[in-house]
């Protein structure tokens, strides 16, 4: 028997088990919030909102964007929208107007949601439906279904698409990953699987749900039961104090986020103030290298579990994994730490190869189906039924799989390969550097040399030849800054990625950089 994968699945599990468990505690304050809701009115919304898209003359395959940040009508739509077979694309709301009406226009979205803080920036950008989420113009969308009232049954195939999500871009236009419900279903159960997701789990949603839906983590916490908290934006000591509130026992994020709430937990120590989750609370984090001085501090310092993630918007995202197994405790902290800064195995299912030239391929049920009307980009990323990551990196003799640039950002120096996530990897552990950037800058007599960008710590004082020498102490001395400029900040995506070509551009102006 084979009966079609349907993200659906993953609410209907929750309705039926758990109906009366809190599902979703909004954020409090906002205009409309939900409150806290159980699974029965989560499905009960689902099904309210496809059936007002239904009302609305919103046909199967039409595309609904999303304009927000993280909130309970989120959550809802990735149900109320994809389990009845319409599309739902996600876009990040940090990106302009210009950046946003792009996405709608090229998605071909029919309707179009949109948060109150974004929608006065966002006038210029429209569509056949475009609806403002305060609570007022929306309440129709997200109103509660009777019980018995379901919406047209959709028997859609598993190889429909669920989502588009555009990819944060970084000089090109962004491009719609279609994930299709066989991608997200097999993600999401993967994932949870390998994280260990049950019941008992409070789940904190410190990710953006634009973000690859979350990651997929929002199903798969969905189909457990799981108590689910909204968290709108990111505040360190916010994060803390509501973790406390809801004994949160799992989350999701970026790096930059981690460090946000690791800033607040010395508030908290330096106040004696509780700080929350020791040995219960698992850390789950992708999106850009972590930096092993972090991954130390995140079970030093919290006592919290640090769970490795690696993979992209593209294969949904789930390719490997780094959950460190109960042999690597006998190493001290810092070893541990290194041990962890790797991306980790394949997931189940997944299949990992670098190419010749170092990039990381990888095969999965949850590789996308291609780029929304763009066939001839899908065909430069998957070649002979390997997808190409675009990442640089190589596989351990332990089978752990190390990601050691993106392919754009590899460092050139007198023809040797200088990674810049390991040399900025050493940064992090100088006392002085808060966050760093390691990038390539002309140089006459090497091509390119390596060059640090760094915002320093509050209160410790910065020497631009102590860091170089602190370098040279720990790496090999070709792969060394050669130089160390102090920024007030670094550019990065709405989802952490540090945005290396922004930092370049002011010494390659002139000249055609190299790269491989
Ligand atoms: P996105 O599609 O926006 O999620 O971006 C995917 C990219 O993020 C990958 O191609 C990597 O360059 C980067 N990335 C994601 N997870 C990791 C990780 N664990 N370590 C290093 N880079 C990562």
């Amino acid at each position: 028997m084979r009966v079609a994968f349907n993200v659906g699945d993953f609410l209907r599990r929750a309705v039926e088990v758990y109906p009366d468990r809190p599902a979703v505690v909004d954020e409090p304050g906002v205009p409309g919030s939900f409150g806290t809701i159980t699974y029965r009115q989560l499905d009960a919304r689902a099904r309210g909102l496809a059936l007002a898209l239904e009302a609305m003359g919103v046909g199967v395959g039409e595309r609904v964007a999303i304009v927000s940040p993280n909130a309970a009508r989120f959550q809802t739509a990735f149900f109320g929208v994809s389990a009845y077979g319409r599309v739902l694309v996600p876009i990040n709301y940090r990106l302009n107007a210009e950046e946003i009406g792009y996405i709608v226009g090229h998605s071909g979205a029919s309707v179009l949601l949109v948060d109150p803080e974004s929608d006065a920036a966002l006038r210029s950008v429209g569509a056949a439906h475009r609806i403002v989420l305060d609570g007022d113009h929306d309440a129709e969308l997200w109103a509660e279904a009777p019980p018995g009232h379901h919406p047209r049954e959709w028997d859609g195939g598993e190889d429909d698409t669920a989502s588009i999500n555009y990819t944060s871009g970084t000089t090109a236009r962004p491009k719609g990953v279609q994930l299709t419900h066989r991608n997200c279903w097999v993600n999401a159960v993967t994932f949870g699987w390998h994280v260990g997701v049950s019941e008992q789990d409070v789940f904190m949603h410190t990710l953006p749900m634009f973000h690859c839906n979350g990651w997929g983590m929002p199903y798969a916490v969905t189909a457990m039961g799981c108590r689910q908290v909204v968290v709108r934006r990111i505040d360190g000591e916010e994060i803390l104090r509501r973790m406390e509130e809801h004994d949160v026992s799992l989350l999701c994020a970026a790096p930059a986020v981690v460090n946000a709430i690791l800033d607040a937990a010395d508030v908290r120590a330096a106040r004696a103030q509780y700080v929350p989750g020791a040995s219960v609370v698992r850390l789950v984090v992708a999106g850009a290298p972590p930096p092993s001085r972090t991954i130390e501090r995140v079970e030093t310092d919290l006592g919290w579990e640090f769970i490795q993630i690696y993979g992209l918007t593209e294969t949904s995202p789930l390719l490997t994994i780094n959950r460190a197994p109960v042999v690597w405790d006998d190493n001290p902290p810092l070893t541990k730490a290194r041990l962890q800064s790797r991306a980790g195995v394949p997931a189940l299912g997944v299949r990992i190869r670098t190419a010749s030239d170092g990039e990381v391929l990888a095969r999965s049920n949850h590789v996308f189906a291609g780029y929304w009307q763009q066939p001839e980009e899908t065909a430069k990323a998957v070649v002979d039924g390997w997808f190409h990551t675009g990442d640089e990196g190589y596989v351990d003799p332990d089978g752990y799989l190390v990601i050691s640039d993106r392919k754009k950002d590899v460092i050139i120096t007198g023809g040797e390969n200088v990674s810049s996530v390991e040399v900025e990897d050493c940064l992090y552990q100088h006392p002085a550097v808060a966050e760093a950037a390691v990038i390539g800058v002309p140089d006459e007599k090497w091509g390119e040399t390596v060059k640090a960008l760094v915002v320093a710590r509050p209160g410790v004082a910065f020497d631009e030849a102590g860091i170089i020498a602190f370098c040279r102490d720990r790496l090999a001395h070709f792969k060394c800054p050669t130089s160390v400029e102090l920024v007030e900040s670094l550019p990065r995506t709405a989802t952490g990625k540090l945005q290396k070509f922004k930092l370049r551009q002011r010494y390659w102006d002139t000249q055609p950089r190299r790269t491989r």
